[in-house]
């Protein structure tokens, strides 16, 4: 199959007069190589379904259809609508754009089968939809891979090895049943405006939920032991009740803080307390 040819991301920026907006999070990628590169890390998409959050002009929505994705996009920004009109006309039969907000969108009940998720997300959400991701009821979930771009520092919480300054909540959430990877370091100055600080593509892909633990213990747990990160366990997990037995019954040292349990330890003692 021959690919259609594009007009450059930049032209399409400016015949749609897409100045970027800070208030929607809009730092756009315009490298082809670079938006090839991310489309390619969740392994070939042909004939695969995938979710993009916030496609904009559409720089990593080509990179998708050019891998022979079928693309549902869900985009807040009216004015980028023409230009990604566009793209579905170049690409007949593979692109789905919804315009609304993908913190009120549900995927599986859109595309009602496996999909993939790439974004190049809104700052300003990004974390809300990752955790929304992340922590549904059903497991495995509908989505088979989630591959994201996140501020560095993000990046850097999801990731987290236990005892690590950037270990918590979100890294627990992020590894206790998925395995969470850096794919991909971004600079900068890769985005048009440059944002202030560095980027990261994370790569999740859901694994084995252990038995016996429940995702909103789990969150009580890790809510209130690391809201109070420099206390020992004894002292913020006495509000939780019943989590001071479990401790012990888990083999936890009362007097260790929340940066030194592991993943395991924690869903054991979440398995403890049921
Ligand atoms: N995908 C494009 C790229 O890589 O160049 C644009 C990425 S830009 C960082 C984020 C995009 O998300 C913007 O187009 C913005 O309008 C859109 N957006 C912001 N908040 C949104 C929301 N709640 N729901 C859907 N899209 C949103």
């Amino acid at each position: 199959m021959t690919l259609p040819t594009l007009p450059p991301l930049r032209d399409v920026i400016a015949r749609h007069g897409l100045s970027a907006s800070k208030a929607l999070g809009q730092n756009f990628l315009f490298d082809e190589q670079l938006l090839d590169r991310i489309a390619a890390i969740p392994g070939s998409l042909k004939g695969q379904n995938v979710y993009e959050v916030g496609p904009g002009p559409g720089g990593l929505t080509r990179a998708l259809l050019r891998a022979g994705a079928n693309v549902l996009a869900v985009e807040r920004d009216h004015r980028c609508l023409p230009a990604l009109a566009e793209l579905a006309e170049a690409f007949p039969g593979q692109l789905r754009v919804i315009e609304g907000d993908a913190l009120k969108i549900d995927p599986a009940k859109e595309i009602g089968g496996p999909f993939h998720i790439l974004s190049n997300l809104p700052y300003n959400v990004g974390t809300a939809l990752a955790v929304g991701w992340l922590g549904g009821d059903t497991w495995p979930p509908e989505w088979l891979s989630l591959t994201l771009m996140f501020q560095r520092e993000v990046a850097d919480r999801i990731v987290a090895p236990a005892a690590s300054d950037a270990y918590g909540r979100l890294a627990i959430l992020a590894q206790w049943r998925s395995h969470a990877k850096i794919a991909m370091p971004v600079h900068r100055s890769a985005f048009t405006p440059p944002p202030k600080v560095m980027s990261a593509v994370v790569h999740i892909t859901p694994g084995e939920a252990p038995e016996g633990v429940k995702m909103a213990v789990l969150e009580k747990l890790t809510g209130a032991a690391f809201g109070q990160r420099r206390k020992m366990l004894r002292q913020s997990l006495k509000a939780v009740p019943g989590a001071l037995d479990a401790l012990e019954k888990a083999g936890i040292a009362a007097d260790r803080r929340p940066e030194t349990v592991t993943i395991p330890e924690w869903c054991d003692l979440a398995r403890q307390l049921g």
